[in-house]
C-alpha cells in the first residue's frame, strides 16, 4: 500500500463466513469470530456499496493484464468455502447484482457440515461467481515440501475444473503463507492471480498477479467499512502495520505456536483456527 495514492486502486476484500448467528455468541466456537460477520452486517455492507454506486470486480477481472481499475470497484472474496457463503452471502450478493470470489479448501467441500457442498458450489459458479483454489487441506504452504505443495495447488485446480466444468485460475493462500518456490508452483500448475493476506492493494507481478486483500471483521462498523472501501490510509497503514507484528511474532514463535495460542484465546475447538483444520 503506497500512502495516499489511492486513485485507481481497487480494494480487494477479504471475508470468511456470513451466518445468522455468529460465531461471537457461541460458547463453543469453531472459527475466530472475528471472519464470522452476521448476515445483517453483510447486508449492510453491501447496501453501502451499491448507495454509493460502486461496482464489483472478480479476480478474474483483476488479473486481466489491461485492466481498467476506477476507484468505484470493489473486489468481494471470500477464504475457505464455509457454507454461509451459500445460505446467506449468495443471496444477499444477488440481491444488490454484485459479483465475488470463493476461495474452496477442497477437502472439506462436502465433508464437513461447515462448509459447502458441491451442488452449493455449482450453482454458485453458475450464477457467475468465480470460484478459486485455497488449497486441498489448508496448510501453510511455506511449511511443506515441494511435491506437496505441488499437489495442494495442483489436484485442488483440478478437483474443481471437474466440477464446475470451468478453468480455476485463481489462488488464495492459506494462512497466506508463501515463498518464491510457492508462487513458482502456482504459476507453473497454471494460476494467474494469487491472493495474499497481505493488506494492501498493490497488484505485483504480471504472470502470476499477488494480490494484496483487506480484511473485513465482525468489529467494523460501517463507518469504518466506508473508510477501508474509500481506501483511508490511515486505516489501511493501522491494518498494514498490525498485520506485519502478527507475521513477526508468527516467524518467532513458529506458525503451530502461534495457532495454538489463537484457539486458546478465542476458545476455538481445537484443530481449527479461521473456520478450517489441517487435516489430521
Ligand atoms: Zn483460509
Amino acid at each position: 500500500m503506497s500512502g495516499d495514492e489511492t486513485d485507481n486502486k481497487t480494494p480487494v476484500l477479504m471475508y470468511h463466513e456470513v451466518l445468522d448467528v455468529v460465531e461471537r455468541e457461541r460458547s463453543v466456537r469453531a472459527m475466530v469470530p472475528l471472519y464470522c460477520l452476521s448476515a445483517h452486517q453483510f447486508r449492510q455492507q453491501m447496501d453501502y456499496l451499491r448507495r454509493h454506486e460502486y461496482g464489483t470486480v472478480t479476480m478474474e477481472d483483476l488479473g486481466a493484464a489491461d485492466r481498467e481499475e476506477p476507484s468505484t470497484m470493489v473486489g468481494i472474496t471470500f477464504d475457505d468455502g464455509l457454507v454461509g457463503n451459500y445460505r446467506f452471502a449468495f443471496p444477499i450478493l444477488g440481491e444488490f447484482g454484485f459479483n465475488a470470489t470463493v476461495f474452496l479448501v477442497v477437502s472439506r467441500i462436502g465433508n464437513d457440515p461447515r462448509f459447502l457442498d458441491w451442488g452449493q458450489v455449482a450453482e454458485m459458479s453458475a450464477a457467475g461467481i468465480l470460484i478459486g483454489s485455497h488449497t486441498m487441506t489448508h496448510r501453510p504452504l511455506e511449511t511443506i515440501a515441494s511435491d506437496e505443495v505441488f499437489n495442494e495447488l495442483h489436484e485442488s485446480k483440478s478437483i474443481i475444473e471437474d466440477r464446475i466444468g470451468r478453468p480455476v485460475k485463481h489462488l488464495s493462500l492459506p494462512h497466506g503463507s508463501a515463498n518464491d518456490r510457492v508462487l513458482e508452483t502456482a504459476r507453473e500448475v497454471g494460476y494467474s492471480t494469487i491472493c495474499t493476506s497481505d493488506i494492501g492493494t498493490a497488484i505485483r507481478g504480471v504472470n502470476p498477479s499477488v494480490i494484496e486483500r483487506i480484511p473485513i471483521v465482525d468489529k467494523d462498523d460501517l463507518r469504518r467499512f466506508a473508510r477501508i472501501v474509500e481506501l483511508d490510509s490511515r486505516v489501511i497503514r493501522k491494518l498494514a502495520r498490525v498485520k506485519r507484528l502478527k507475521s513477526r511474532v508468527k516467524r518467532m514463535i513458529g506458525i503451530e505456536t502461534y495457532r495454538k495460542l489463537y484457539r486458546l484465546l478465542f476458545r476455538i475447538r481445537p484443530g481449527h483456527t479461521h473456520g478450517v483444520s489441517r487435516r489430521s
